[in-house]
């Protein structure tokens, strides 16, 4: 039987304190060859074995639960706390009792959700960092290689032993942003030979800037271009700020177009991510997480990419992989000089990355359009308000575009009296986020007709050259039978 002695008077303040702050591990079932050995016993292992304790003196001030193992010896040797009896059972280590578990004490409220708070923030870190490369990492050096040959030839690029043009590269962001290379290359030239410089275009008068991107959409973009061009010259005397932090002041310019700029322009290492270079970093690292909440993890990856040199080189390499070989549908990864690095060609599924959140398509909106058509030839027109949907550009006076739009009231909206013939079929337009039928009418007005207050009759040959963007032509040409 073990039996527990204490040969001196325990200290009031220690008295279960001492114990209760036993650390020490337990040893189950009592294993002698352990205690040989130096190792630790609980209480409960002691009890149906004999043997036996003795403390031979009071522990004041310190007790054997707060000296850290490796100390026990000569914390014993020195202070004569607990010792194991020798005759029993010929063991001669120091010996110490492991208490109960120390319970630990409730941390205030406010603790706990700071450390949980603190937690989230590490998880959310965790998440938003790329994992590390289980397979051989894309290297910038394969890409940029792979970009001196297979380069793009566009206008506003310069040539490999060129610097870059900010104005061009700004100017050519800007037309890109929503828009195809195609679709751009006629307006980038006929906006540079019309203003070649950035002061030329900040002096021009917007309706000037708007009439010559009719036809581009996202009309807010023109007028961004204008203020953007007009504060250059006022506040950087005509020279583009050379940093991404400056460059994003300046109005129409985003977190894309400022890397871009800061990193084709000037060198600067910046990583401008737009929907091909999403597409291109979603494949190679087969990132399951859908668009939109995927943006965060894709943005680091593109970082980790981008070399301290070269980063205009990489950038615009970055863009050309996505708009050639790495297409939205069937990508032609034999051809592509990351393939062996690529987790989404290695699976065999690459055409499914981006993952994405399925899109609620916006509601049908429709309204009427009236189209009154002077003797002369002339049509009525009038300027949109300068903010919103098609802000400043031309249009053929409507109504209202809503869900609930009742044709039948349809003559009441309409700008003059006057016998409105509705014209039969209806047009119809998509919008990035609803799509759009419009019910045209159309007027005679007599050649002396003086147009309503905010409007002006538009001369049958200058349409063309008026800032009405697609869905107006369309009303237009419905109307006239075009
Ligand atoms: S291997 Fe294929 S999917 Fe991967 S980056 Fe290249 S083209 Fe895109």
């Amino acid at each position: 039987m073990l039996r527990f002695e204490r040969g001196g008077t325990l200290n009031a303040q220690n008295q279960g304190a001492g114990l209760a702050h036993l650390r020490l591990g337990t040893a189950r079932p009592l294993d002698f060859q352990r205690l040989r050995m130096g190792g630790n016993v609980g209480t409960d292992d002691l009890g149906p074995a004999g043997d036996e304790f003795r403390r031979r003196e009071t522990l004041t001030g310190e007790t054997a639960g707060q000296k850290p193992l490796r100390h026990i010896p000569q914390w014993t040797a020195k202070r004569s706390g607990l010792v194991h009896v020798k005759p029993l059972c010929q063991i001669d280590k120091a010996m110490t009792l492991a208490a109960p578990r120390v319970r630990k004490k409730a941390r205030p409220a406010k603790v706990v959700q700071k450390t949980a708070a603190r937690k989230k923030t590490v998880r959310k870190r965790a998440a938003a960092k790329p994992p590390a490369p289980r397979e051989p990492a894309p290297r910038a050096a394969t890409l940029l290689a792979w970009y001196a040959r297979h380069r793009r030839h566009l206008p506003w690029r310069a040539r490999p032993s060129e610097p870059a043009d900010p104005y061009r590269v700004w100017l050519s962001e800007i037309m890109l942003q929503q828009t195809t290379v195609k679709a751009v290359g006629p307006y980038f030239e006929r906006f540079l030979a019309r203003w070649p410089r950035l002061q030329d275009l900040a002096s021009a008068p917007l309706e000037d800037v708007l009439k010559l991107w009719a036809g581009l959409g996202y009309y807010a973009r023109a007028r961004n271009l204008h203020v953007c061009a007009r504060a250059i010259v006022e506040r950087h005397g005509g020279a583009f700020p050379d940093t991404e932090d400056t460059l994003r002041t300046l109005p129409g310019i985003g977190a894309y177009t400022a890397a871009a700029i800061a990193a084709i322009a000037f060198g600067r290492k910046a990583t401008p991510v737009d929907g091909n270079i999403e597409r291109v970093i979603a494949r190679l690292h087969a990132i399951e997480t859908p668009l939109p909440a995927a943006k965060p993890l894709i943005h680091a990856h593109a970082q980790a990419l981008t070399p301290a040199r070269h980063a205009g080189d990489f950038a615009q390499a970055m863009m050309d992989l996505g708009a050639s070989l790495c297409s939205p549908k069937r990508p032609a990864c034999a051809l592509c000089p990351w393939n062996d690095a690529c987790a989404a060609h290695r699976r065999g599924d690459a055409e499914t990355f981006p993952r994405k959140t399925p899109k609620a398509n916006g509601a049908l909106r429709r309204g009427a359009a009236y189209v009154a058509v002077r003797a002369d030839g002339a049509i009525l027109a009038r300027v949109r308000p300068p903010a919103g949907l098609l802000g400043g550009m031309m249009e053929v006076p409507t109504t209202d575009w809503t869900h609930d739009f009742d044709e039948r009231d349809a003559r009441a909206h309409a700008p003059f009296k006057a016998a409105w013939q509705r014209v039969p079929g209806v047009v119809r337009h998509v919008f990035t986020h609803f799509p759009l039928e419009l019910t045209v009418y159309r007027a005679r007005a007599a050649a002396g007709a003086r147009p309503p207050k905010d409007a002006r009759w538009i001369a049958g040959e200058d349409i063309a050259g008026e800032a009405f963007p697609n869905v107006m032509r369309k009303a237009i040409a419905h109307a006239l039978g075009g």
